[in-house]
């Protein structure tokens, strides 16, 4: 019984997999990058988005794929930057899926102008676990960790944490109020992806957004990876 269980979980990832290959295929055709940006509700990809979008993106032109379970209330907080925004719930009246997966972004290619964009940022759901077990066609994977989750996550969570090529420090403007202790996060963080670039940003005041604004840049510009 388990065992079967398993295998149909394997299925489900394979063809989610075959899916991302494709849609990975179509946005190569249309010169688009595209990067995951994941974490866990509340952690503040929405509130980076919006210090990102003001700032630029030094000539690249971005376009942002929102997923929620429900509502546009992410999509409408962008639409002010004027850059292509769609929204894509999860929900199909079950309550909802915890992530997107590859054929609920190949459902949205339609409605999304490749041929406006360079850089396309997939809002993933909040959620630490699901996301980063499906792939969406995405060249780069970068998550955030607001320092009010606590520094254990990167042991808790490590798939998200193993799978993200720039991990944001949300929130510091917070750190005097909090008992985080960043170094031992970073430690934390290390010992699940060695070497992994990270940057301290509060997407509140901009401080550190510079360098997650660069970091994009260069992912815009990167060559597509092997699929
Ligand atoms: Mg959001």
């Amino acid at each position: 019984m388990h065992r079967t269980k398993v295998k149909v979980v394997e299925d489900a990832l394979d063809a989610n997999n075959t899916i991302a290959t494709a849609n990975r295929a179509d946005f190569d055709r249309a010169g688009v990058r595209v990067v995951n940006l994941m974490s866990a509700p509340g952690a503040g990809k929405t509130t980076l988005l919006e210090r990102l979008l003001e700032g630029g993106l030094d000539g690249v032109r971005p376009g942002v794929l929102e997923g929620d379970v429900q509502g546009s209330m992410d999509a409408d907080r962008l639409s002010v930057y004027h850059v292509p925004v769609t929204q894509l719930n999860t929900d199909s009246g079950f309550g909802g899926e915890c992530h997107l997966d590859a054929n609920m972004v190949r459902s949205a290619l339609p409605a999304l102008p490749l041929d406006e964009i360079d850089l396309l940022i997939v809002e993933n759901v909040g959620n630490l676990v699901c996301p980063a077990e499906f792939r969406v066609g995405e060249d780069a994977r970068a998550m955030v960790c607001s320092v009010t989750e606590g520094e254990d996550k990167p042991l808790k969570y490590p798939l998200m944490f193993r799978t993200a090529e720039l991990v944001v420090v949300n929130k510091i403007d917070l750190l005097p109020h909090l008992d985080f202790d960043l170094d031992r996060f970073l430690a934390n963080l290390e010992k699940v992806n060695p070497g992994v670039p990270h940057a301290l940003v509060s997407a509140r005041t901009g401080e550190g957004v510079a360098a997650v604004s660069d970091w994009l840049v260069g992912a815009a510009r990167r060559e597509p990876a092997a699929a």
